[in-house]
């Protein structure tokens, strides 16, 4: 018999991006992606979604197990509905996992983008093999997800591990989120570019690398500039780094003692600039865990998979949810 088929879908505000995958491989038999626009209103972009999975699965949709729909912003995975979705207007106590299984008459599961990128690095990543894994995404915001003992964390109401919303500094800088000095205000990759823009406003780095990658323009400055910079040695944008790497730190050993992980995995545009932001998270581990049991057997490593960790984590939680509830099919 041939192996079960799930479909993965990842929803981003600007492209959508769907996988047909086979049994335990992580390695798509078809891909596509489209753009999402999300300002046509919910109808056309669920049209579109429906579009990317009869796309991928060809002439084989009613052979398809499941379908996983990684989401960003807060959702109720066990009711199936999305709460609300920063990049996605309108889109407000959405009913989609219904909505979609009607369209293509197929199972369908839906979860935080983080976390289903946290599933698809243990199952398929650089978490294989692990059964305590934690997964932290830096990117333009910062998100994460939480396996312990073998299982996705989830929470009671599905909004577990929004790691980037802890507490970093009272009263500090304003959060995407609406709230104040949460990680994700002081250290992510908006808030690297937030601050470096600041400084060199206030005449601070006025010798810095920054000014030639951004061609003298203050709006060019990006968090990417700013790790470009860094990486080719220039002290202020190192300083930036650091100044993130050592918040991200803090907030780590602090999960640390929460979770106890067997490994910490790094993923997102901003931690690809590798050691030059690990180091500092490693130092503010290492500064603040009430033990080095925490840390001296927990590697802190980059992520495998890329920007197929969501989509590749959409099919496992297909594939998860599917099996669950029947007999595991073994060989035969
Ligand atoms: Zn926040």
């Amino acid at each position: 018999m041939a192996a079960a088929q799930y479909i993965g879908v990842d929803i981003g505000g600007t492209s959508t991006r769907a996988a047909r995958f086979s049994g335990d491989n992580h390695i798509p038999e078809m891909k596509t992606k489209i753009p999402t626009q999300a300002s046509k209103g919910v109808e056309a972009v669920l049209q579109r979604i429906e579009m990317a999975i009869r796309e991928v699965a060809g002439d084989q949709l009613q052979q398809i197990a499941g379908v996983g729909m990684a989401l960003p912003g807060p959702l109720d995975p066990h009711t199936g509905v999305l709460i609300n979705a920063p990049n996605l207007p309108g889109w407000e106590n959405l009913p989609l996992q219904r909505m979609t299984a009607e369209r293509i008459g197929r199972p369908v599961f839906i979860g935080n983008d983080a976390n289903l990128a946290a599933l698809g690095e243990w199952k398929f990543g650089a978490g294989r093999g692990h059964d305590d894994v934690l997964y932290l995404t830096v990117s333009t915001g910062i998100g994460g997800g939480v396996i312990a003992g073998g299982r996705m964390l989830v929470g009671a109401r599905g909004m577990a591990a929004e790691v980037g919303h802890i507490l970093a500094i009272p009263d500090g800088p304003l959060c995407g989120c609406g709230q104040r000095g949460h990680l994700e205000a002081v250290a992510s990759g908006t808030a690297i570019a937030r601050l470096a823009r600041a400084k060199l406003k206030a005449g601070d780095g006025s010798d810095s690398k920054i000014w030639e990658l951004a061609s003298g323009d203050l709006e060019s400055v990006t968090a990417a500039v700013v790790g470009a910079a860094a990486v080719a040695g220039d002290e202020f944008a190192q300083r930036l780094i650091v100044e993130a790497g050592t918040f991200i730190g803090r907030t780590l050993a602090s999960l640390l003692h929460a979770f106890n992980p067997s490994i910490v995995i790094f993923g997102g545009g901003v931690s690809m600039l590798g050691d030059v932001i690990l180091d500092p998270v490693r130092s503010a581990v290492r500064q603040n865990a009430m033990s080095d049991a925490y840390w001296r057997s927990c590697p802190i490593v980059l992520a495998a998979l890329g920007d197929d960790a969501g989509l590749v984590g959409a099919g496992a939680l297909a594939m998860e949810e599917t099996s669950a509830h029947r007999q595991p099919v073994g060989p035969s």
